[in-house]
């Protein structure tokens, strides 16, 4: 291989460093000292290779390679260095790690790239400290506006714009980091797979066709509090009864739809919630993913009608549904995904082809360029907790399965 497992082992220990809950897990929140110090690490390492260091108006940290067309857009490649609370050192940071190690050897190479190469390190990919997720991708998109920024507040109150401001950045130029399709190539990301699936199967990499669409829905059913002693059973409105009749079938429902379809039924608030009332009012929460809208569709079309079955012939029963994520599925570019495929046979690194369940960086910027996701096995499936783990060894094949795809599309003469 031509990329450098123990540089990688050190990038990885030393981001690991700059954690601000030591001995509880990795916690690395954006616009804070531990952000700060992974953009001085990254820089200096940066500052070694020949390329031109930026940061944009979200506060992304670039560094660009030229190409020897450098009017072509660049090939992006990079994830996140922010985390959640109390989590791992892997989640976002293998991403970023990948994408210095490939500026390395493609320079230890002498390689010559017709495209240039971007390198990118993104925060608030989590929303771990705002609350609103993939922020960075957001931003190239053209999707954050000022107001979000001024909305979003984090424990203490502080809202985004203000830590931004107080960061170095103008947080009402946050438009200017918009990236026209036309300014990029392609964006490649390498992500931990955050479950089982690579290691039970014995694979060495993923590679990922379709990051599902996500729809959140909150259900709630209105029936009426009556007595658990006295009121007959033909006689109540209860809520409680109807929503356990719909809960238990949608299980069933994922599993008719194939594709990769899961639903998950988390939350559930019971009112007024004692032994000896029937219920009166039932939320709960539905979480539909898959990589086939229609599928997601389908489900939740069955969920209503078994809602509106349910309810129909009591008047004391009714009820609701409010749309809270309405994300569609994102398509992974065929052309990186054949190139992927072809570099793992030529690396002989066994690969499994696979949907991503979880949203990434890659899921937005799919809105604006042909984007390549690569996943590394996760030991144990474990993930946003302190046990997350991946061996050097698979990150280093996930690594150098991006550097040969870079330099295949990128066009190395
Ligand atoms: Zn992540």
């Amino acid at each position: 291989m031509k990329t450098n497992k123990e540089r990688i082992k050190r990038d990885i220990e030393s981001l690991s460093e700059f954690n601000a809950t030591p001995g509880k897990g990795l916690t690395r929140f954006s616009f804070t000292k531990e952000d700060r110090q992974v953009r001085e690490y990254l820089k200096e390492e940066l500052k070694k290779l020949d390329v031109e260091i930026y940061e944009d108006e979200a506060a992304t940290l670039f560094a660009k390679r030229k190409g020897t067309d450098d009017d072509l857009p660049p090939i992006m490649i990079g994830s996140h260095f922010d985390s959640v609370k109390n989590g791992g050192n892997f989640d976002g940071p293998a991403g970023v790690v990948m994408a210095l190690e490939v500026f390395r050897t493609l320079e230890e190479n002498n390689v010559k790239t017709k495209y240039p190469i971007e390198f990118v390190a993104m925060i608030e990919e989590e929303g771990g400290r705002f609350g609103a997720g993939v922020f960075a991708s957001r931003a190239m998109a053209g999707m954050v506006s000022y107001e979000e920024l001024v909305r979003n507040k984090d424990a203490q109150g502080i809202s985004m714009a203000e830590a931004m401001e107080d960061f170095g950045f103008d947080p009402k130029k946050i438009g200017d980091a918009k990236r026209k399709p036309e300014d990029i190539k392609a964006f490649i990301e390498l992500h931990i797979e955050q479950g089982p699936l690579l290691e039970s199967k014995s694979k060495d990499v993923g590679i990922v066709d379709y990051v599902v669409g996500i729809n959140h829905i909150n259900v709630i059913i209105k029936g009426r509090p009556d007595h658990a002693g006295t009121t007959p059973m033909d006689m109540r409105a209860d809520a409680m009864n109807t929503a356990a009749k719909v809960i238990g079938k949608v299980d069933r429902y994922a599993i008719e739809e194939k594709n990769g379809t899961v639903a998950t039924v988390g939350s559930l608030k019971i009112k007024p919630g004692a032994t000896n009332i029937v219920a009166a009012n039932v939320e709960f929460t539905i979480d539909l993913r898959s990589k086939d809208y229609e599928s997601i569709k389908r489900v939740k079309s069955k969920i209503v009608n078994d809602l509106e079955e349910l309810t129909k012939d009591n008047d004391g029963l009714s009820f609701e549904t409010v749309q809270m994520l309405d994300i569609k599925p994102v398509e992974m570019s065929k052309e990186i995904l054949s190139l992927f495929e072809k570099n793992s046979k030529k690396n002989n690194f066994s690969h499994e082809t696979m949907i991503s369940g979880a949203g990434h960086d890659a899921m937005v910027m799919g809105n604006i360029t042909d984007v390549g996701l690569i996943f590394v096995p996760s030991k144990d499936g474990r993930s946003h907790c302190p046990e997350e783990w991946t061996d050097y060894e698979d990150l280093q094949k996930g690594i150098e399965l991006i550097y040969n795809t870079v330099v295949d599309l990128g066009e190395a003469q």
